[in-house]
């Protein structure tokens, strides 16, 4: 197999995938997945329009009631086997995620695919473990319970920055607790998407319980978020475009969860370690060429580290290679699309007018021109109001701002509408204590930022949205409860008639 994955002949069949099979989309627009890292085609794919998503709708919703009907010990086996399905793959998945998205081989393989298989595993036990409150007699006279029940099929819609991992989070929350699936990724990074799919007809998991779709957002998204047929929309994506789906999928009244853009604060206090906190920041920044949703990309350090932070973030940047996606030297790969990498150099063009640019500050040049790359950006002297500081950028760009109090600092971090993730760096217990408390943010790392596990919650607040991925809570989102209550008295004539019949015998 060719390392870098043939995407044309494995796809040949088609992009969508609805049913257990692959088919062509009838939109008659055809789409381009582009390798970021060269500018060449990877694959031309004709996109979904609304038949296809009405077919994917209506093979989700045959297979339903089969698989809301499954034992939780049957479903658990289903992704048990699932999970062993992505293991046996796992050189093949991180080659197709590394040549759609141009990150480097190394994180596909040390994150984006073990992550997605960790995830499977947890989903596995987790589908056992649907827990509610228990049964009991809260009036004398009837007997109370609670079911957990799935909601139906749900419509979700992911990004491009971790294709694999983003439809596993969807996807395995959802089908563990019982749902059914039809999933649209990203216009450019459609690939492992319908991998992952194809992987779970492998492991047994019946036809029409994972569909994908491949389509654009306002041909097929739509169309998917407003379809009656769809019980739930669960979206990550900006929060631009989250907006916009609430608002389609209030028209026919759907639960929702976005997981929408972030801001992340990198807050260092005057006690952190130096040499941590600058490692921490270089690394959370550029972690997927600064594509994450939970990248640092605000520093506030604290006035007696500032310049030590400032040159030694300078330092360590300038030592981060750029290259081959493919090739173990490289750090950094290209950002997904050419348009995404001219819009972040736009903001970066942009602050030279109010700011400085320290380091990098433009696409890379040379050999890499041809290809999305930008350099590693270390940018100062940005005011807290200006738009390299409040904009999510989504690239590899670090803004840093001086603070003195450690009020000033929680509030500036504080200061945006995003409420995804923050750090604090301190050696102080108390420190850390009060900044867990008032970061507002759906996750306070302290003393590093980045790593998520399977077992812990990840979602946000404010404008980076509502609802859980991972985790148990994750099933908040992909559950309803129903209230059973059973008559104990076997009387036609209950107590409780009187406030209708009055005093009649
Ligand atoms: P995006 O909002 O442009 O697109 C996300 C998805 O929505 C894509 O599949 C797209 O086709 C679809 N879409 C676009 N317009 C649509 C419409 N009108 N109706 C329905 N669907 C539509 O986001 P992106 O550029 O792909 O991804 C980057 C964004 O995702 C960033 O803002 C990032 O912060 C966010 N993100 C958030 C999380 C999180 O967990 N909070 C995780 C990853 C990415």
């Amino acid at each position: 197999m060719d390392q870098r994955f043939d995407a044309a002949a494995r796809f040949a069949a088609g992009t969508q995938y609805i049913g257990g099979r692959l088919t062509e989309g009838g939109s008659g627009q055809v789409h381009a997945v582009v390798d970021p890292a060269t500018g060449g085609k990877i694959l031309a794919y004709r996109t979904a329009d609304e038949a296809d998503v009405d077919a994917a709708v209506a093979a989700a919703r045959a297979a339903y009631p089969q698989w809301a009907g499954a034992t939780p010990a049957e479903r658990s086996d289903a992704l048990h086997r699932l999970a062993a399905v992505l293991t046996a793959r796992a050189a093949e998945f991180a080659a197709a995620e590394s040549r759609q998205c141009g990150k480097p081989l190394k994180l596909s393989t040390g994150f984006d695919v073990p992550g997605t298989i960790d995830n499977t595993a947890f989903f596995a036990g987790a589908a056992r473990h649907l827990e509610g409150r228990s049964a009991g007699e809260y009036s004398p006279d009837h007997t109370s319970m609670v079911r957990r029940e799935p909601i139906g099929v749900i419509g979700s819609i992911a990004p491009w920055n971790y294709p694999l991992q983003m439809a596993a989070w969807k996807i395995l929350p959802a089908v563990a607790a019982g749902n059914t699936v039809v999933l649209k990724p990203a216009e450019p990074t459609p690939l492992t998407s319908l991998m992952f799919a194809q992987a779970a007809t492998e492991a047994g998991i019946p036809d029409g319980v994972i569909n994908v779709v491949s389509g654009t957002g306002p041909v097929a998204g739509e169309h998917l978020v407003g379809h009656p047929g769809v019980a739930m929309v669960s979206f990550t994506g900006s929060t631009a475009v989250g907006r916009r789906v609430a608002g389609i999928a209030a028209g026919s009244v759907k639960r929702i969860h976005l997981e929408l853009g972030g801001k992340a604060p990198f807050v260092v206090f005057d006690d952190a370690d130096p040499e941590a906190a600058v490692h921490g920041a270089v690394a959370a920044a550029l972690i997927n060429s600064g594509q994450d949703c939970t990248a640092a990309t605000r520093a506030y350090v604290q006035r007696p580290l500032y310049d030590t932070f400032v040159a030694g973030v300078a330092d360590l940047m300038a030592t981060v290679r750029l290259g081959d996606p493919f090739d173990p030297a490289t750090d950094l790969g290209p950002l997904v699309t050419h348009a995404h990498r001219d819009r972040v150099a736009g903001f970066v063009d942009r602050a030279r007018g109010y700011a400085t640019v320290v380091t990098g500050g433009g696409p890379g040049t040379g050999d890499l021109a041809r290809g999305a790359y930008h350099l590693p950006t270390l940018i100062t002297g940005a005011a807290q109001d200006s738009e390299i500081v409040r904009s999510e950028i989504f690239g590899p760009v670090l803004v840093v701002l001086p603070f003195d109090s450690d009020d000033e600092g929680l509030a500036l971090a504080n200061d945006t509408p995003y409420g995804l993730a923050a750090s604090a760096w301190t050696r102080d217990v108390y420190r850390a204590g009060r900044a867990t408390r008032e970061l507002r943010a759906g996750c306070v790392w302290v003393n590093d930022h980045i790593p998520i596990i399977s077992e812990m919650p990840h979602g946000g607040t404010g404008a980076s949205g509502f609802g859980k991925d991972m985790s148990a809570y994750s099933f908040e989102e992909y559950t309803q409860i129903k209230h059973v209550m059973y008559d104990n008295t076997a009387t036609a004539r209950k107590d409780w008639h009187r406030t209708v019949f009055g005093h009649r015998d």
